[in-house]
């Protein structure tokens, strides 16, 4: 299973928890990871994808033979295998997985006090941490 996969970038000094849709692909398809510290000068649109700094950089002939494999109809681009989730972000960017646990961490005192108030407060605050990751350019906030 790759669900939850943490992964460390090229640098090691930054990481981001990646999904991967159906199980299809093999984590290893991601061949690099950089954070926008270690991100290279120039980018192979052939085989990158850039996200807010971030870039990842995919093995594409090796995922296009695992999507031919499974009859997925979709060119094996970077936009493609990013976008349609199969080798991407675990939720909208890479540290969407530590900001929901410090959330729910924040909140958890209201679940005894008030969980109406819990329940409102969890959605109303991501809401509007998908509202900044939307200003910010993130790849995938923008089709929320
Ligand atoms: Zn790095």
């Amino acid at each position: 299973m790759c669900l939850n996969l943490r992964r460390f970038c090229s640098c090691s000094r930054n990481s981001a928890y990646l999904s991967c849709r159906d199980n299809l692909l093999p984590a290893e398809i991601l061949v690099n990871l950089f954070c926008p510290e270690c991100r290279p000068g120039s980018i192979e649109n052939d085989t990158m994808l850039q996200d807010c700094g971030w870039v990842l950089e995919y093995d594409v002939d090796r995922a296009q033979d695992y999507f031919t494999v499974r009859g997925i109809r979709g060119r094996a681009t970077p936009g493609f295998i990013f976008d349609a989730g199969y080798l991407s972000w675990q939720g909208l960017a890479p540290g969407d997985q530590e900001v929901n646990t410090r959330l729910h961490q924040r909140l958890a005192p209201l679940v005894e006090q008030d969980l109406a108030l819990y329940l409102k407060s969890l959605r109303s605050e991501w809401v509007a941490h998908v509202a900044r990751l939307k200003a910010a350019g993130w790849r995938k906030a923008q089709a929320t």
